[in-house]
């Protein structure tokens, strides 16, 4: 592609994007695509020769938009949000217009000391105590997955780096304990690096299911008194199926009680630590050894972009840094390499895009919008208790609302009400107008609205709970 055929095809492309955002409602927010129907109706092999890109990008219209959920779309309130912004888009472009590969230092100093700069941004921004540092990660379950290894290797004296599993004792394994509401990134961690299921102790939840500490404590005794080896706590600030906070302040001492290694899983919730009044889900921080909260999902930071921090960098550079001579430079005792602060070698130049993200809101305006989705979901929650026939299933701390249909006078099993909640949703996500997803609490199947987009407003909020009525209307 020439220069001259790039600048007209990107600015198109910026003009597709610019109307796709403005239009994003207009989509079926979740596609209605068939398993299999894109993939065959796409070439078995690629192309011999070249084909002009307005003809690519007829096919990117016809074959592969009809494929999109839409993430974007203001009724999207599946999962947690991947939110996206205009700043962050135009960052990750300029990213990949420079192509920069971030793996050292010298490989482009201004995206490390842009990485560090915005890092001590983010940092300053959630209010952490002093002392932490930090590194973009593509995910929290990367992040995760280094915090494993960093309290392994300090368990181990980094015998484990060294010997494998024969650094272990036969019978004496490592033990990591997170609540039962933790996300599945800290048992797929823990298997990868070298735990094992079994060793992961699921501590009980108290009502609002946030880790109790009474429960943990007394996990960790029982593990002391059969001879298991305590390593990592990971306590989630903002669960994934309900967004509880488990109790750093209590969850903290223990740690240090038991000398064990703290790893605060805040994904999404992090974010909300940017505002003076949900502040206190950080209350405790002080006592962790590793922290990651994604500003993928609610700092208007396209996917992917994932905020790690660590108290002590030079621990983390020892578990991870390998240092083959094609990676050596004469900067190397000056600089920060950040290569040796993760699992991957190459490393994208995210920290463009926070950067634009960051200028282009200001911490005032990011706040205001954070707040904004905060008190739709709480109105949302609301309008659930004001109506006898729907039930609330768990507090509303931030953005997210589990909630069922339970029609008054309902006389049928749970499994029925189950059912007929399953059902609700696979209509109402069928419709094409909103997306919402599931969890089960003790049993029951709830439905779970996280509010988030970029461009949802309360109309959206709005319709989506008259369409929940309405549907759920026509099957009572
Ligand atoms: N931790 C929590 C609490 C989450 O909710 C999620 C995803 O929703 C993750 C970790 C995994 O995030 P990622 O996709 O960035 O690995």
């Amino acid at each position: 592609m020439d220069s001259k055929t790039f600048r007209n095809e990107g600015y198109n492309l910026i003009d597709w994007i610019a109307d796709y955002l403005d239009h994003a409602e207009d989509f079926p927010v979740l596609s209605r695509s068939q398993p299999g129907t894109i993939h065959d109706a796409l070439p078995a092999a690629a192309p011999a020769h070249a084909e002009p890109f307005d003809q690519v990008m007829a096919d990117f219209e016809k074959l592969i938009l009809p494929g999109v959920t839409h993430w974007n779309h203001p009724r999207f309130f599946a999962y947690f949000p991947a939110n996206n912004s205009a700043p962050s888009i135009l960052g990750e472009l300029l990213s990949a217009g420079l192509g920069v590969n971030a793996m050292l230092w010298q490989t482009s100093p201004a995206a490390t000391e842009l990485e560090q700069r915005m890092m001590e941004w983010l940092d300053d921004l959630i209010d952490l105590p002093a002392g932490f540092h930090g590194v973009i990660q593509d995910t929290a379950s990367t992040a995760t997955l280094c915090a494993l290894l960093c309290a392994r290797e300090k368990s181990t004296g980094y015998e484990f780096n060294a010997k494998g599993s024969a650094s272990l004792e036969v019978g004496r394994p490592l033990r990591i304990y997170c609540s039962s509401e933790a996300h599945s990134s800290v048992i797929k961690g823990a298997r990868i690096a070298g735990f094992g299921d079994e060793n992961i102790v699921q501590v009980a939840v108290d009502k609002d299911r946030a880790m109790a500490p009474d429960a943990l404590a007394q996990a960790i005794e029982t593990d002391l008194a059969a001879g298991r080896l305590p390593c990592c706590i990971v306590a989630t600030v903002g669960t994934t199926s309900t967004t509880a906070i488990d109790p750093l302040q209590k969850i903290g001492p223990l740690a240090r009680k038991f000398d064990l290694w703290l790893h605060v899983d805040a994904a999404l919730a992090g974010s909300a630590a940017i505002l003076p009044e949900k502040r206190w889900i950080l209350d405790g921080v002080e006592h962790a050894d590793s922290l990651v909260f994604n500003p993928h999902k609610w700092l208007f930071v396209n996917f992917d972009c994932s905020a790690f921090f660590v108290r002590d960098p030079g621990h983390l550079e020892r578990v991870m840094a390998i240092d083959p001579a094609y990676l050596q430079t004469d900067r190397d005792s000056q600089v920060t390499n950040y290569r040796d602060w993760g699992i991957q070698l190459g490393r994208r130049f995210r920290a463009l895009k926070v950067w634009f993200v960051l200028r282009s809101y200001g911490a005032d305006r990011l706040r205001a919008m954070l707040a904004e989705h905060i008190a739709m979901a709480v109105e949302f929650r609301d309008w659930i208790e004001g109506d006898a026939d729907w039930e609330l299933l768990a507090p509303v701390p931030l953005n997210t609302v589990c909630f069922r249909f339970h029609p008054t006078g309902f006389a049928g099993a749970d499994e029925e009400l189950n059912r007929l909640n399953k059902d609700l949703m696979d209509r109402v996500n069928a419709a094409g107008r909103t997306y919402l997803t599931h969890t089960v609490l003790d049993g029951c199947f709830a439905l779970r609205l996280a509010v988030g987009q970029t461009g949802t407003q309360r109309r959206h909020v709005a319709e989506a709970w008259e369409e929940l009525r309405e549907k759920a209307g026509e099957a009572s």
